[in-house]
């Protein structure tokens, strides 16, 4: 079959593989490293080999392109209340049977309806919209790996802020690399069990345990999220182990989201996590030490909020994705007590920055 058009426009040499031999080739972008023969496309279903090299199939092909509010990513930490422009493509290196966006990340790029923006078109709609936040998110944004790092670079130049929304399962060198351009994170732990991982999701945990140190250790910002699935990941001895490792590897200031599954994809069957379960591991983190700690997919209860680490007091009140009240002086400390409160940038207002 020829592909269409539209695919020929995202087709691009790829980055990170090795040349084997009978033209074969190894991708080495993800732990995969797929080793593909010619004609055949890797796991992640965007990167090929054509004729004995490899492609990106989907450089600057967007299958979304919206703003939405930087809570959604969820990002509660970093520049509160600011807009973010959302651009994601089809494909991912994970097969969790309840993915919520399947329709694009388990897309074929042929098949798919994808709009062709270039980097500097993002660029453009950055200083249109006055919103100088970026994030690749919805499908895998580091199987996009070429393209986000071509946008990465020119929205640093523009004075604008990269962020990632990321299943962090990537090699370390092109982490590496790329970490250069992002400001913020927001890393899926899906298990706190390796054979989760192998068995249900498609992957290993270690290198995205690694893979969050080695953001923090760069300089980015990061936050984790912790989607809580009946029967899968919702034991309470499992998630405290994910809640020490934190602790020792992370630290207390990192923000974690505990957020609710309901279902989706092959995860019809099942119903919604309890809210009560969310709101017992909400304990759970706190009682062990975290500082911040969330409760997501549940709007209207007390664990949206962000907590002063010493008077305890809620310094940012929020309803969903929308703060309602803010209790934090102009270098974030807490009003009521002085205590520092770990907020990257302070509240987001609305000025022309570009
Ligand atoms: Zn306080």
């Amino acid at each position: 079959m020829r592909p269409s058009p539209v695919t020929e426009r995202g087709v691009r040499p790829a980055k990170w593989y090795e040349k084997l031999e009978g033209k074969r080739v190894r991708c080495l972008l993800c732990p995969w490293k797929c080793v593909l023969e010619p004609g055949r496309v890797g796991l992640c279903g965007v990167r090929a080999n054509k004729d004995g090299e490899l492609f990106t199939l989907v450089y600057g092909l967007a299958s979304s392109i919206a703003i939405d509010p930087i809570e959604k990513k969820p990002l509660y930490h970093f520049y509160p209340g600011a807009p973010i422009l959302s651009i994601s493509t089809v494909g991912c290196n994970f097969r969790c049977p309840w993915c919520q966006n399947w329709t694009i990340t388990r897309a074929s790029p042929e098949k798919a309806w994808l709009e062709y923006l270039d980097p500097e078109g993002v660029v453009k709609l950055m200083k249109r919209y006055d919103v100088p936040f970026v994030a690749y998110t919805y499908n895998e944004p580091l199987i996009w790996y070429e393209y986000v790092e071509d946008v990465a670079k020119l929205v640093k130049e523009a004075g604008g802020f990269n962020v990632l929304v990321t299943n962090g399962y990537v090699n370390s060198e092109p982490l590496e690399e790329l970490a250069r351009y992002i400001d913020a994170a927001n890393v899926d732990v899906k298990a706190f069990n390796p054979l989760t991982y192998l068995k249900v999701i498609g992957g290993k945990l270690e290198p995205v345990l690694q893979n969050v140190k080695a953001l923090r250790e760069r300089g980015v910002h990061v936050e984790l999220t912790y989607l809580v699935v009946p029967g899968v990941n919702d034991s309470a001895e499992e998630f405290g182990k994910l809640v020490r490792w934190v602790l020792d590897e992370l630290g207390p200031e990192v923000p974690l989201h505990i957020t609710r599954f309901f279902p989706a994809y092959k995860f019809v069957d099942r119903p919604p996590t309890p809210v009560e379960t969310l709101l017992r591991f909400w304990e759970l983190a706190r009682r062990e030490g975290l500082h911040y700690v969330y409760v997501g997919n549940v709007p209207g209860q007390s664990g949206e909020y962000t907590y002063c680490p010493r008077c305890g007091k809620a310094v940012i009140k929020r309803f969903g994705f929308d703060i309602v009240e803010w209790n934090l002086t102009n270098d974030n400390r807490c009003k009521f007590c002085g205590a520092p409160v770990h907020v990257v940038g302070g509240r987001w207002r609305w000025t022309s920055r570009l």
